[in-house]
């Protein structure tokens, strides 16, 4: 056993005995990590109410070399995720950021870019004067995508490399993985006929940062969350619990 430190955000919690909880937690350095907090219940104590949901804290833990939960010892504060009152968007949202870390990623396989990103994500959530969910999470979710191997081709053609142009309509391939050239569509199944504007919103928020993002204008909104809902359904195998909470990105 080895005593590590890190930064995590937590991603799940679930009782494991009057005193003690068995936590989630997405780490900088190491990735995911399952872990179990003994005395996780106790007001005064190691952990001292860092461990909530979507919470941002600096941990120690105890880390087993066969297999098995590690031990956390310690947790720190470090950023609640709060949103405002009254107002379940961010706060379903925030769940969201959660359910695709957990199920995308893999446990001891850091993404520190990845981390960062969900925490800038959370942080924006969180605050009051946060008005643009709908493009933080699509910013995420594309980063997800990106930094995890799994984004669709939305440059080029996924048989036959050629540039796509983004005037007029597209060919969006969803099982084939990303847009298609004109020669290349015929025969294929599953294909989206999307704006070029709903690709290059894609393509922008692929590859650009989480500051200054504007939102997204109808009708290219409801196609781009179409792109998305499918292609991370289709990695998941299943369509996210939360999905069906987060349709206010499309009527926002
Ligand atoms: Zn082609």
């Amino acid at each position: 056993m080895s005593l590590e430190k890190a930064n995590a955000i937590v991603l799940r919690l679930i009782d494991f005995s009057e005193t003690s909880r068995v936590v989630t937690l997405f780490t900088r350095e190491f990735g995911k990590i399952g872990a179990l907090a003994k005395g996780a219940y106790r007001q005064k104590g190691p952990f001292d109410s860092a461990l909530d949901l979507l919470t941002r804290a600096r941990v120690v833990f105890l880390r087993k070399s066969s297999g098995g939960l590690d031990l956390l010892t310690e947790a720190k504060l470090e950023h609640r995720f709060r949103p405002p009152n009254h107002d379940l968007s961010p706060l379903f949202a925030g769940y969201y950021v959660a359910e695709l870390l957990l199920e995308l990623t893999d446990e001891y396989d850091p993404h520190p870019e990845l981390f960062d990103i969900a925490a800038q994500t959370l942080q924006a959530l969180s605050s009051e004067e946060n008005k643009h969910i709908s493009p933080l999470i699509l910013h995420f979710e594309l980063s997800a995508l990106r930094l995890l191997g799994h984004l669709p081709n939305l440059d080029q053609c996924v048989e036959c490399g050629k540039t796509i142009s983004t005037d007029g309509r597209v060919s969006f391939g969803q099982s084939s993985g990303g847009v298609l050239c004109q020669a290349c569509r015929p025969g294929k199944r599953h294909v989206a006929q999307i704006h070029g504007d709903s690709l290059r919103t894609l393509q922008r928020y692929a590859h650009g940062s989480c500051e200054n993002l504007q939102s997204i204008s109808d009708p290219i909104s409801g196609e781009v969350r179409g792109i998305i809902n499918h292609t991370i359904s289709h990695l998941l195998s299943r369509e996210p619990k939360m999905q069906k909470h987060l349709q206010f990105l499309v009527d926002a």
